[in-house]
Order: structure tokens, then sequence, then C-alpha cells
């Protein structure tokens, strides 16, 4: 199994942590049916994107926390 040759640093380690942003989802309203929903995915009420119907399982499963 690989085995790091160095010990992570403190500062590596923290810069590494550091590019980890909370997700901001651009909102935009659904062209189907008027919801708030993320774009450039299925919306969640509906399940519409791009003028048809996808099934639920092919829909992104993400919260909207904004
Ligand atoms: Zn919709």
């Amino acid at each position: 199994m690989a085995c790091p040759k160095k010990k992570t640093s403190h500062r590596k380690q923290h810069q590494r942590r550091a590019k980890w942003v909370a997700f901001i989802p651009n909102i935009a309203k659904c062209s189907n049916c008027g919801e708030p929903a993320i774009s450039h995915h299925a919306c969640n009420s509906c399940g519409f994107y791009n003028g048809r119907e996808y099934p639920k399982a092919l829909q992104k499963k993400k919260k909207v926390t904004a």
C-alpha cells in the first residue's frame, strides 16, 4: 500500500482545508413551474430541465442552503 514519505505539515494541512468553501447555488426560476430552482439542475418540485422531465433517480440531490 502507498505510504506517505513525509508527515504533512500544519501549514500544508491548513492550506488544503482552506479550499473547503461552502456551496452557494445559483438560484433561478424554473421555466416550467416558476419555483426557485438550482440553475443547470432539474427542478426539485416538478423535475423538469431544459424542456423535458427527468426521472427522480437522475436528478442531483443538493440541499439549498442560502
Ligand atoms: Zn419546476
